[in-house]
């Protein structure tokens, strides 16, 4: 049963012509699908819907082909042939009672157009910001009156799509709109560049000839950016953001509200908490009658409750925590908010976008896979004949496989050798920054917790006979992975899981972190060491610090911290087995001091003891398998992944030839 105080999430908001059944708000978030795999990411959307969001909308969807993002891949209502795709989603979302929104979006100078080979366009002649290194030109009068229809246009085809609520973007700083309210990025002298009230012009415009042409049915959102992080030259939330929001409070029927870009607008939980937006947005309800929305990683429900009735916002707004837990909102409404799977704010989601390929998450490992694999993330078949199970390994691995062989109605039991669940995450989760990844283990376990046929034995180091003694039908080996040391010659080596476990170098020592991996752990053993106090150099074979988190969104915020904490940066070079440095591109050497040499080169499966059951499987077991790390060390969505797939198509005869997944064609 639903706790009361939360009643106030579930009353309905009217947004213009159109009423919210509850708070809950999937904002506009991209999933690396768009028009490439419309029935995935269809999928995707129903199951929000389902899972008791009032509102859903798409990615960012390209108005015209003047807007076009390839290789990204978002949305595209071009022209009328691309209709019928966007009524399946909008069928999905209706069918589950929710409303479906879509982010109308003309990318400006943030769109190279590579596919549609048609001259960018922006308000003032200026570079393409991403994609290509050539200009967008300023655009006319013309030009203006045709992104005017453009958009009117593109409105009426999301009409006839179904959406009940329409966006008019100005966000995240990849929008012409923004682009032209922006003073960076506008240097007209016509009546559309110079002041504000010039600025604003073509966005208003556009509002209004939106509203006047589909308002009737739907209801016309803004998303905006109120401030840039930028200081005076940017946006901000006491001038700019302000103003506009001051001078346009009714104009439209729900304000959107964000920082900009979305390297702000999603950051991740090693750089902020749940609420970071919220310091810069609240002004906003003040200046209007109109419904606000925002995000800032909401997943709990007593935040939720705080920010409507301190009237910071009518809608509480997620992407990231609907990604990780479509049901949330439904786990609230029954009282089972114990059961939320929290977005542990990692980006791996935004990962997946910005590499172009579909939307994975590490907390929900259905995600994506909704479509084209059947899976759902709060239901899981039956087993067909009730197995056991003796799972070695309590990393998240084993914990999901775990969790998901007993939803299935296997008998489970669990070994871990440590003290405590959660391996790396539990380990990883200590480096600063890095708490929210707890939650990973936390759900995991508070899951397996609460069920009848799972036993649970830590600090319970496994061997081989152990395993067969137990003589269980099936073992499951997951029993991860360790750093590699390498082949260094230096006085002291120390690797990641060494730092990890407390073994921390003196303070005065020198200490070069040597990292190969180029993902979040180089940048972290370098930051945590100097917070110690230790004389840290970071060396890289690549051009930046922790150069894979340009993806999650992270990099330029690493590199700074580092470079605060006095780290030493040297890149382009590798390290020598004597410690000497290479240059990359010319080979000439330099010699480093250094106490302490921390290699984050690769990481090692610990899958001596699977080599050894493995050897002698005619001992008892049905089956036995090797999961996540011990198999192939992977991220912790990848180990997570693997220990769901394991239970889910655990019993399925799978044909190697054939391809595991629907096909979009
Ligand atoms: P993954 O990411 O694949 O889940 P982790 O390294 O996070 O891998 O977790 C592996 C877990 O397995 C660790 O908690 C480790 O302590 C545990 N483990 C390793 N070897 C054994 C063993 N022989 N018996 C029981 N637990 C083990
Ligand atoms: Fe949250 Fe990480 Fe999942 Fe994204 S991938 S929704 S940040 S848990």
């Amino acid at each position: 049963m639903r706790d009361p105080r939360y009643d106030v999430l579930f009353e309905p908001v009217r947004i213009g012509p159109v009423i919210a059944k509850n708070r809950f708000y999937q904002v506009p978030h991209c999933c690396g699908m768009g028009h490439a795999y419309p029935k995935s990411i269809a999928a995707i959307r129903a199951m929000k819907a389902e899972g008791g969001w009032a509102v859903v909308c798409t990615e960012e969807t390209e108005i015209h082909h003047t807007s076009d993002i390839s290789p990204a891949l978002e949305g595209r209502l071009w022209d009328d042939s691309d209709i019928p795709a966007f009524i399946k989603k909008t069928d999905a979302i209706h069918q589950h009672g929710a409303l479906a929104g879509v982010e109308l979006c003309h990318n400006g100078l943030h769109a190279p157009n590579m596919y549609s080979r048609e001259v960018p366009l922006a308000p003032s002649d200026t570079m393409v910001d991403w994609g290509a290194p050539i200009n967008a030109r300023a655009m006319d009068k013309t030009d203006i009156a045709n992104m005017r229809r453009w958009y009117v246009n593109a409105a009426k085809r999301a009409q006839q799509a179904g959406f009940d609520i329409v966006y008019v973007y100005a966000g995240h700083d990849m929008t012409l709109l923004q682009h032209f309210i922006s003073k960076r990025h506008n240097q007209r002298t016509d009546e559309y560049g110079g002041s504000l009230t010039n600025r604003l012009r073509l966005f208003r415009e556009v509002l209004a000839e939106t509203k006047e042409a589909i308002g009737d049915t739907c209801a016309i959102a803004v998303r905006l950016c109120v401030d840039e992080l930028l200081g005076k030259d940017g946006l901000t939330a006491q001038g700019e953001g302000y103003d506009i929001v001051a001078g346009m409070a009714e104009e439209p029927d729900l304000w959107d509200v964000n920082i900009s870009g979305w390297e702000n607008d999603s950051q991740t939980s090693r750089f902020s908490q749940e609420g970071y937006q919220e310091q810069y947005i609240s002004f906003v309800k003040s200046l209007t009658s109109r419904p606000v929305v925002g995000v800032g990683r909401y997943t709990s429900p007593d935040t939720m409750v705080r920010l409507v009735k301190s009237g910071v916002m009518d809608l509480i707004g997620a992407a990231r925590p609907s990604i990780a837990d479509p049901f949330l909102p439904n786990k609230i409404s029954e009282g089972r908010e114990e059961d939320i799977r929290e977005c542990i704010g990692c980006n791996i989601c935004v990962a997946s976008d910005n590499t172009s390929t579909p939307i994975r998450c590490t907390q929900n490992p259905t995600m994506g896979e909704e479509w084209r694999k059947d899976w759902h993330p709060e239901i899981i078949p039956p087993i067909k004949t009730r197995e056991q199970f003796l799972i070695i390994g309590g990393g998240p691995s084993g914990l999901e496989a775990a969790r998901a062989l007993a939803a299935r109605g296997c008998d489970v039991t669990l070994a871990e050798a440590c003290e405590h669940w959660g391996g790396r995450v539990t380990s990883e989760a200590a480096l600063p920054g890095l708490a929210a990844w707890g939650r990973v283990r936390d759900w995991r376990v508070g899951q397996l917790e609460k069920m009848s046929n799972v036993e649970m034995f830590l600090a319970s180091k496994m061997v081989a006979d152990d395993a067969f003694s137990f003589e269980a039908e099936n073992i499951v080996v997951a029993t991860g992975s360790k750093w590699q040391r390498g082949g260094f010659n230096a006085s002291t080596i120390l690797t990641p899981d060494d730092i990890m476990a407390g073994n921390l170098p003196g303070l005065a020592e020198k200490i070069i972190v040597y990292d190969v991996e180029s993902f979040y752990m180089g940048g972290l053993i370098a930051e945590k060491c100097a917070l110690e106090g230790a004389n840290v150099t970071y060396v890289t074979p690549v051009a930046m610090v922790s150069a894979w988190t340009v993806n999650t969104l992270e990099q330029h915020r690493i590199q700074k911290r580092l470079l605060e904490l006095g780290v030493n940066i040297i890149c382009h070079q590798e390290v020598k087995p004597d410690l000497t440095l290479s240059c990359v591109f010319t080979g000439v050497t330099q010699k480093l001091e250094c106490d302490t040499f921390i290699p984050v080169i690769m990481r090692q499966p610990l899958d001596s003891l699977w080599q050894e059951l493995n050897q002698h499987a005619d001992a008892g077991s049905k089956t036995i398998a090797r999961i996540g790390d011990c198999l192939a060390p992977t991220t912790i969505a990848g180990a997570v992944y693997a220990g769901h797939k394991f239970a889910r198509e655990f019993g399925k005869i799978i044909d190697p030839d054939i391809s595991p997944f629907k096909r979009e064609h």
